[in-house]
């Protein structure tokens, strides 16, 4: 293998702690090497002398995944064959909106090489300028535009994928209508590595918007939140692109962690952050937003908000909802639930959820915040003030866990949105996964990894 990848291509020995360490800190691990295959023939190659030699890989982009999918288990017998050297844009098609890049481009890059050519790639995550392409499909991650253009899933028109036995699959279509058998593409998007390496994609760009506005709401209730939510698809339609909410709690524990960060509004129970892409132009897309927001106010579900002035103070407000998970990290390991539910029982899920778990054990800070446009919040538990946070979750993480999965599963949500499985979720989906779905996706492992070496012991 050294021979194949040179020697910025193999690494053994020395601190691969980068490689070996999750983005949480949960899941720290020893990789028997660290391979950096600079191109899809190296990772081919790669694949093959792991299958051939028994060895078990672990597929790894940005290591920015939460949920223990992307960093090898204790044993020192996996390699992790890192991805982050194929970072080569590929190709833009401005006549077809499409893009070809890598798979260890990194996001912030995709979006960049998308603007350079007067087009924009809307995946968009708080992790972008370290998580890659590979990472973002692996995962099918969410983020903050998916209300507008879907998630990483519905943006990508082709895939080129080394499969388990290091053959290569080159599905870099860009192609927007192909019905020609089974969708491979679908089946390696949100598998987090355990059925395929993908190598690079092809991703759907869209036009520009002439004008994005960002605005900052506070609302007394989450009933409110949805009822301005409702309110704002009325008066704005497709140009409404970001829908996020925090509670008290997350914007608290932000002040607390990074008191740089401007808080414009007085917190209240939910702070909301709207944003709008409009084709038509800055005035009329302020227009819109000073409507929507009047209208809010006269209808008791707006407290008070703020529209920002200039591309600076949206920055600000974008990075004031993005620094929650820095801020939880910050404070230590916490209990994490990125959950979705159809947006109309959110509400009385959460009334029920902070009830439950505060009569469970009373001090517990819930940081609640997420993507409510998409149904998806992350609901996440902090221990009481003085409780260690590694005792916390000891103690109680199971117990908290089956309180909050079966509010979700009696809602018909799901116990993962947009992070995955991974090892996290693992015995989770095991247990609440319809048992004919986990028969089919069993069944598909075996077929596509009869050997079970690609990331074994995640999802499944
Ligand atoms: P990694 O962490 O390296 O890997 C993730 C999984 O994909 C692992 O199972 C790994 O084995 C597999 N994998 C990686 N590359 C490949 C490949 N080329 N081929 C096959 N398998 C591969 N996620 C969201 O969806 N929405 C958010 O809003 C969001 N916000 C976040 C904010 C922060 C601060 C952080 C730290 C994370 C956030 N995440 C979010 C989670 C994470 O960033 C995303 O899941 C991201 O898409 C992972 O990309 P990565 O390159 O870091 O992948």
């Amino acid at each position: 293998m050294q021979q194949r990848l040179g020697e910025a291509g193999l690494l053994r020995g020395g601190d691969l702690s980068a490689y070996e360490q999750d983005w949480r800190k949960r899941y720290p691990g020893r990789a028997l090497a660290v391979a950096r295959p600079a191109s899809t023939d190296d990772v081919a190659a790669v694949i093959r002398l792991c299958h051939q030699h028994r060895v078990a890989v672990v597929p790894q982009g940005g290591n920015t995944g939460l949920v223990g999918g992307s960093t090898p288990d204790d044993s020192g017998r996996q390699l992790v064959l890192s991805l982050a050297r194929m970072k080569r844009v590929r190709e833009v098609d401005v006549a077809n909106a499409s893009l070809t890049a890598e798979a260890g481009c990194v996001l912030a890059e995709v979006q960049a090489a998308a603007v350079r050519a007067g087009l924009l790639f809307p995946l968009s995550l708080a992790a972008e300028g370290s998580c890659t392409l590979g990472g973002n499909l692996a995962t099918n991650a969410g983020g903050t535009q998916v209300l507008r253009y879907g998630n990483a899933r519905e943006l990508c028109l082709g895939l080129e994928v080394v499969t388990a036995t290091g053959e290569v699959w080159h599905g870099l279509s860009g192609l927007r209508k192909d019905n020609t058998g089974y969708d491979l593409r679908d089946l390696f998007i949100g598998s987090e590595g355990t059925l395929g390496v993908i190598t690079a994609a092809t991703m759907k760009l869209y036009p520009q918007p002439r004008e994005r506005l960002t605005a900052l709401a506070t609302c007394a209730s989450l009933e409110d939140a949805v009822a301005l939510l409702g309110l704002a698809r009325e008066r704005s339609g497709d140009a409404l692109t970001g829908y996020e909410v925090m509670n008290r709690a997350s914007l608290a524990l932000v002040a607390r962690e990074l008191p740089q960060l401007a808080q414009p509004l007085a917190h209240a129970a939910w702070t909301v952050l709207l944003e709008l892409s409009d084709a038509e132009g800055a005035e009329h897309a302020r227009g819109v937003f000073e409507g929507l927001l009047e209208a809010g106010v006269e209808r008791g579900c707006v407290q008070d908000a703020a529209i920002a002035q200039n591309l600076h103070q949206a920055r600000s407000f974008w990075h004031l909802r993005e620094s929650i998970p820095l801020a939880q990290a910050q404070a230590g390991l916490n209990i994490k639930h990125d959950i979705s539910l159809p947006v109309s029982s959110i509400p009385g899920f959460v009334t029920e959820m902070d009830a439950a778990l505060a009569a469970y054990l009373p001090g517990i800070e819930v940081i609640d915040f997420g993507h409510l446009g998409d149904g998806n919040l992350h609901y996440n538990v902090q221990a009481p003030a003085g409780v260690a946070p590694a005792t916390f979750l000891a103690d109680h993480e199971a117990a908290i866990n089956t309180r909050v999965y079966d509010a979700v599963q009696r809602r018909g949500g799901s116990i993962s949105a947009e992070h995955g499985i991974g090892r996290l979720k693992r015995e989770e989906l095991g247990a609440r996964k319809d048992p004919t779905a986990l028969a089919l996706m069993r069944a598909i492992k075996r077929a596509l990894d009869p050997l079970d070496l690609l990331n074994p012991g995640r999802v499944l």
